[in-house]
Parts: structure tokens; C-alpha cells; sequence
């Protein structure tokens, strides 16, 4: 098939090369310069595991290109709506501008009987207006809502092999259409198993930001279980463990620590509380705002047990932070609560300095004042106190005996609670957790 992908940030660059991979003609569009400039040259604007071989490999096939020209959209059958959707500055709600100005500058190319499939996490009932709005700019085409699940870090497994595919779809003979465009689109997926359902644009809408809602409030729930160990001297992670074991609730995503951060989950929970209010459906929600208020108190707590450890103030103390990225294998930084508690510890007067293995440079584009040092070893010398706020493979495997020798004081803040405790204080260090004794 031909397809246009609109779009090429996190989610549009993967889903561009991994249609081609699946053996269609690619074209992504963007209004960023630079990033097609590297697209097209095969170089992945962002870290993402597998994203440069992939790109290599669909610009060699030929069927992928780049482009900042919407006109190359015309002649593909398939248009992915893949612009972001920020909260807005001072509200909660997201900001649709980016959608509407693609959306616009799009449709003018859009031919009868093509499929405008938006794949950006919107607000509920977005994909109804521009589906009017399609019906009388290009009469014919068909406006589908075909919401993504990748996680970044596993972005191209998740596009190429993802567990399940939501179709939002009109009623009536379009949705026929419809459904026949995206299953030709994802019929290798398809093919081996992969679940698909077919509902209404507002469920398909209400998936993607009930999902979202969901994960953000199991790692809320168990940050609040954090909270009540602290005061209890119990062990959150034993906890976890625990209550895991029980498959109605599963392990996954119930690990405590400084709490969840990202371009996704802080932005979506809010903008889902704003329409849902629009809706007057707010008392549904009321609860998000205290899932958001617990996760931004994990980002104080943070900085509170650096303070302690430090011995009751920053003033004066080299704090190193291990990860400035929201979370491994990704060079993400928006809203990550890694740079949002190095902000506050500089604030009240440690020296800091972040270090990350991909991270840095976006780092440093947000947050310029603040210390950087690639190198681990460097970053980590004369420190009084180490806290490790993104689980990093390298961080994990530190070796507290060999760090030893490199730092003024041994503190380590465990951000993550991913280190051994026990090992860690065998060495000599003053070890804490998030919610664990
Ligand atoms: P991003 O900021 O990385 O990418 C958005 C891209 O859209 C940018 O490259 C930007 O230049 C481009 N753009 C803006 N206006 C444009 C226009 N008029 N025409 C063409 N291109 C334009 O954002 P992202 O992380 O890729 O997220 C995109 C959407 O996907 C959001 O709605 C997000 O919530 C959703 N989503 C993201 C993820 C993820 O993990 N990043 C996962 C699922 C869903």
C-alpha cells in the first residue's frame, strides 16, 4: 500500500519505517527541517533500540522516504496523523493545535475513498470533528482513530509486533472501508494472531487515555503504598512482591520509586481530566488528580532524602544523579522527574551534575543550568551523595566497592529501588530506597 505518515517524532519516525519494513510505500512528513535532513540520511533523530538499523533498512528497500512537503502526501491511500498533542501552557487541557494544522494542510491531497487514520492520543471526540471536517474538505475519503500502545525503548517491537490493535471506525459502509484499509495496512501482524477490535471513534479515543490512566494510577497506588512503609518501616518492594503474585493484580508496573514522567502519562491523565469536566464527567475522575499529586510528591520526597542524607541541608554538597531520561533506553526527557528533583536539589543549593548514557543533550536543552558529565566514573567522582532517579542497565550494575574510592561521602539514594540494599551496605554506604527500611 501507499502511505503518507504525518508526523516523524517518537511515534511517526517508527511507525514510518516499520510500514515499510511490513512491505508498503512510506512517505513521513514533518515540519522539522532538521529531522527529515536526518531521517533521510538514515540517522535516527532520537535514541530508540532498533530505529537506525530499521530506518537503513527500509531507505535501502526503496520504499521509504522523507519529506517536509505535504504535497508528497498525495497518492497514498493511507494517512497517519502521528503530531503531538502537549499539555497546553497553564491548563490541563492538550493542545490540538498541532493536530488541526496537519489535519488542514493535509486534506487538500486527500483523495475519495483514502483513509485519514490519526494514531496521536487525543481527547475524546476530536476524531467526530475532524471527521466533519474531512466530509466537507475531501468528500469521499474516511476518517478513521487507530490509537498507539509503543512503549519508547521498545517502540519497534511494539509497532512491528504489537499486542493488540484498536480500530475507531464511523458507522455505516465507511466503516467497512475502513477496516479493510488498516487490516491490508497490518495484515502481517495480523496474520500471525494479533488481536483487533473494531469500535467507535469515542471508545477508540477513551482506550488509548483509559489505558494510560490505568498504568499511570497502578505506579500512583503503589508509590502511595511507598509512602505508608516509610511510616510503617515496612518493605514496599516485599509488598509488591506479594500482592503481585496474586494474577489479578501482576507484578508488572508496581515498582515504587520517584515516580512516572514522560511526553505520555502526566500529560494524558490531565488532559483526561479536562474533557472529562468538559463532559461534566469530572467526579469520574477526581481521582487522577490525586494519582498526579502523589506522583509529584514522589519528586520532593527524592529531593527531602538527598537533603537528609546529606546530613539535614544541600548547601555546599556535590549531588550526582544517575539518569536524566524518563526512563532507560530512551533519550526522552519531557517531564522527567530525573531533572525535575536535580532542578529543586540545585535549587537549594547542592552542585549537581546528571549523567546519562543518551540523554544529556536534550537534557541540557531544558534544563541549561544544571552540571553534566557523560562519563559515569567522572560524574560520580568527589560526590557526597549518588541518587539514582532512571534505572539504567549500567547504573544497576555499578559496583559499590569500585564506586568506593571515587566519592567524599558514601550516600546512595536507590531513586529506582532497583539495587541491592545489602550489597550496598556491605561496602560501607548509607543506603536508602524509595519505601523501604
Ligand atoms: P513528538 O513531539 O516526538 O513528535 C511530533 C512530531 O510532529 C514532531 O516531529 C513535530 O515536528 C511534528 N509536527 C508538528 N506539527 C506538524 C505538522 N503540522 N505537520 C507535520 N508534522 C508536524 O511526539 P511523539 O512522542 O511522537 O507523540 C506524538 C503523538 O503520539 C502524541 O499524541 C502522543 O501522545 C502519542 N503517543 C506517543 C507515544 C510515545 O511513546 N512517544 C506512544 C503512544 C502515543
Amino acid at each position: 500500500m501507499r502511505i503518507s505518515v504525518i508526523g516523524c517524532g517518537y511515534l511517526g519516525a517508527v511507525h514510518a519505517a516499520s510500514m515499510a519494513k511490513l512491505g508498503h510505500e512510506v512517505v513521513g512528513i514533518d515540519v522539522d527541517q532538521n529531522k527529515i535532513k536526518e531521517l533521510s540520511a538514515g540517522t535516527a533523530p532520537f535514541f530508540e533500540p532498533g530505529l537506525p538499523e530499521l530506518l537503513s533498512e527500509s531507505l535501502r528497500s526503496g520504499r521509504l522516504t522523507f519529506s517536509t512537503d505535504m504535497e508528497d502526501a498525495a497518492g497514498a491511500q493511507v494517512h497517519f496523523l502521528c503530531v503531538g498533542t502537549p499539555q497546553k501552557k497553564g491548563e490541563y487541557a492538550a493542545d490540538l493545535r498541532y493536530v488541526d494544522a496537519a489535519f488542514t494542510a493535509l486534506t487538500p491531497y486527500v483523495q475519495p475513498g483514502d483513509v485519514v487514520a490519526g494514531k496521536s492520543t487525543v481527547p475524546v471526540g476530536t476524531a467526530a470533528r475532524l471527521a466533519d471536517e474531512l466530509a466537507e474538505t475531501a468528500p469521499g475519503a474516511i476518517l478513521a482513530w487507530n490509537p498507539e500502545f509503543l512503549r519508547e525503548g521498545h517502540a519497534v517491537a511494539d509497532t512491528l509486533t504489537p499486542d493488540r490493535f484498536v480500530y475507531g471506525v464511523p458507522s455505516g459502509e465507511a466503516s467497512e472501508a475502513a477496516v479493510a484499509a488498516l487490516d491490508e495496512v497490518y495484515a502481517t501482524p495480523l496474520s500471525t494472531g494479533t488481536p483487533r477490535q473494531v469500535v467507535d471513534y469515542a471508545t477508540a479515543e477513551l482506550v488509548k487515555t483509559a489505558a494510560n490512566s490505568f498504568l499511570a494510577t497502578k505506579i500512583s497506588f503503589i508509590n502511595a503504598m511507598a509512602e505508608v512503609c516509610d511510616a510503617a518501616g515496612a518493605d514496599v518492594t516485599a509488598l509488591a512482591d506479594a500482592i503481585g503474585l496474586d494474577d489479578r493484580i501482576g507484578r508488572k508496573f508496581l515498582n515504587a520509586g520517584v515516580g512516572f514522567g514522560g511526553g505520555c502519562l502526566p500529560k494524558d491523565i490531565r488532559a483526561f481530566m479536562a474533557r472529562a469536566g468538559e463532559l461534566g464527567a469530572d467526579q469520574a475522575l477526581t481521582f487522577l488528580r490525586e494519582v498526579d499529586a502523589i506522583n509529584m510528591r514522589r519528586r520532593s520526597r527524592v529531593v527531602e532524602m538527598t537533603r537528609e542524607i546529606c546530613g539535614g541541608s544541600l548547601l555546599g554538597k556535590r549531588v550526582t544523579i544517575l539518569g536524566a531520561a524518563f526512563k532507560p533506553d530512551s533519550d526522552d526527557v519531557r517531564d522527567s522527574p530525573a531533572l525535575s528533583a536535580a532542578a529543586q536539589m540545585q535549587l537549594q543549593g547542592a552542585t549537581v551534575t546528571v549523567t546519562d548514557p543518551e540523554a544529556l543533550q536534550n537534557a541540557k536543552g531544558r534544563f541549561p543550568e544544571l552540571g553534566y558529565e557523560p562519563v559515569t566514573e567522572h560524574a560520580i567522582q568527589d560526590a557526597h551523595a549518588l541518587v539514582l532517579l532512571t534505572e539504567w542497565k549500567e547504573y544497576r550494575a555499578l559496583d559499590p566497592v569500585a564506586v568506593s574510592s571515587l566519592v567524599t561521602e558514601k550516600n546512595i539514594i536507590d531513586g529506582r529501588n532497583v539495587l541491592d540494599p545489602a550489597a550496598w551496605r556491605e561496602a560501607g554506604w548509607t543506603y536508602r530506597g524509595m519505601g523501604r527500611p
